[in-house]
């Protein structure tokens, strides 16, 4: 078979259009030596991206920025944003691009997005570029989270460069290809608002609106239901990351869409065992984004948002802070009914005659047990599944307390939990940190084998699969204190 000559996808470019105030055109830096270290070609296909052409020559040129698709022009995205708490009035992307956005099989227009292109005028003193190991975290990782239900970017491509790049020593350079339903940021509408542009302020919001909540344009206030939306959205989202046990690690607000996708894996990690204070990122020193913290971190990020969108709510300030206000005011109460739907279904108790005022003790109790710790998050609630059919055996091991376990799990049992409910939210296969480090030392050397058998697991993760054991086993005890390094 030959490869197809070219793309036959059709790439357009709105967001360069339609914003050009955030979009500077930019071209990526040639790679010396490309070549794909991994092609999600089931999501290429959704794209209607040929994978056998995006393996082509050109393909691949395609996959780093080098060739130009007929209708995209690549741009760097300009955003703001509080990093760790403290306002940056210019980020952007300063080793992305965004070539340009391309409709999927089902009619969504996504951005296809390239992150280690090369230096912008966003870049600072950075280098542009990325390097394998970390944009091979971010491929594992989305695509873990996706499998798992959860919103994200996707990961369509990783290619190394053929470039060294200077990092603590040499590393081998990458280009990720990601997906998204779109990359604006809380960020975006901060760096718009600091403009003092209204053109401009409202221009993005209806951008915003057309591409992820058309209802909103039919509210009697348009900009508070864009709010609103996101509020819901990111309640929906920061639930599941803490259901899964996952921590991001960089909360920044340029790291927080509007579309309620899970964006920029850097410092992330799920977590091995139960710890509401878990940090991964070797720079968070003071925890502000630990596991626990991440609701509320959440919160803390809509306000900013809401800040930018004040003028656009009411031209009275007044007013328009008082119906932020009112609308924030709903995000706690949106995340913990999400928390208690989240925790009843991973107990297998999601029939509609348990009541939420019924289970809220088990759960608070299945929570305490887990913080006595030392137990493995992901682990617990999978042996809970073979508790509920009949073996306590797994999850009475994991426990310092075995006769507390037995006593709640008496309670717990009476109400006739449903194991398989149980496999069907409780994933088998995440990726542990200590076998996301193996694939990564791997792939840095260019072994992705490790990588490729890792991703199999954790893309289908609700079923067990002989021959997958390691891949569902805790962490060696001598990988206690783990920590990633955002020097991405
Ligand atoms: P992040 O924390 O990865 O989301 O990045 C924060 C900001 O730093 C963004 O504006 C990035 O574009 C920028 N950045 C990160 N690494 C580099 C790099 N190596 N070269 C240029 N800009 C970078
Ligand atoms: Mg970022």
């Amino acid at each position: 078979m030959t490869a197809a000559a070219e793309s036959t996808v059709t790439f357009h470019s709105r967001f360069a259009r339609e914003l050009p105030e955030l979009a500077v055109p930019w071209q990526a830096e040639e790679a010396p030596g490309p070549e794909i270290l991994v092609l999600n070609e089931q999501l290429a296909a959704g794209l209607g991206l040929d994978p056998q052409y995006l393996r082509s020559p050109d393909g691949v040129r395609l996959l780093v920025g080098n060739s130009v698709p007929a209708g995209a022009s690549p741009v760097a995205q300009a955003y703001a944003g509080h990093q760790f708490g403290g306002y940056s009035p210019l980020l952007g992307d300063g080793r992305a691009l965004l070539l340009g956005e391309v409709t999927d099989r089902t009619g969504r227009l996504m951005d296809i997005h390239l992150k280690g292109s090369g230096r912008t005028p966003f870049a600072r003193a950075g280098d542009g570029r990325a390097v394998v190991g970390p944009m091979l975290r971010e491929y594992l990782v989305s695509e873990a989270m996706h499998a798992m239900g959860i919103p994200t970017t996707r990961s369509l491509a990783v290619v190394a460069t053929g470039r060294q790049v200077r990092r603590e020593g040499m590393q081998p350079g990458a280009v990720l290809a990601r997906v998204a339903r779109s990359h604006l940021r809380v960020g975006s509408f901060q760096y718009a608002r600091a403009t003092e542009d209204m053109d401009l302020l409202k221009r993005l919001a209806d951008h915003a609106i057309s591409r992820h909540y058309p209802q909103a344009a039919e509210a009697p206030n348009p900009c508070l239901a864009l709010f609103a939306s996101v509020v819901a959205a990111q309640a929906g989202l920061v639930v599941r990351w803490m259901l899964a046990g996952f921590v991001h690690g960089v909360m920044n607000t340029d790291n927080m869409t509007v579309s309620g996708e899970t964006i920029d894996y850097g410092p992330c990690a799920f977590l091995d065992a139960f710890n509401p204070a878990a940090v991964y990122s070797s720079i968070d020193v003071e925890g502000r984004y630990a596991y626990a913290n991440q609701p509320v971190i959440a919160e803390w990020n809509l306000a900013r948002l809401a800040e930018a969108l004040l003028p656009l709510i009411d031209e009275d300030e007044e007013k328009a802070v008082a119906s932020a206000v009112e609308v924030l005011g709903g995000f706690r109460e949106q995340y913990s009914r999400a928390w208690t739907g989240g925790m009843k279904t991973k107990l297998g108790l999601a029939a509609e005659n348990i009541s939420d005022d019924a289970v809220s003790g088990v759960i608070d109790d299945a929570v305490a047990i887990l913080k006595d710790g030392p137990v493995d998050y992901t682990l617990f609630f999978r042996n809970l599944g073979k508790a509920a059919r009949g073996d306590m055996r797994p999850v009475r091991g994991m426990v310092r307390d075995a006769a507390g376990l037995d006593a709640w799990a008496g309670r717990w049992l009476a109400l006739q939990p449903d194991a398989e409910l149980m496999d069907s939210v409780n994933p088998a296969y995440i990726p542990r940190n200590h076998l996301v480090e193996e694939a990564l030392a791997a792939g840095t050397e260019g072994d992705v084998a490790p990588l490729r058998r890792l991703l199999e697991a954790v893309t289908d993760p609700f079923t067990e699969r002989a021959g997958l054991e390691r891949y569902m086993e805790a962490a060696p005890e001598e990988f206690g204190s783990y920590t990633t390094f955002c020097g991405t």
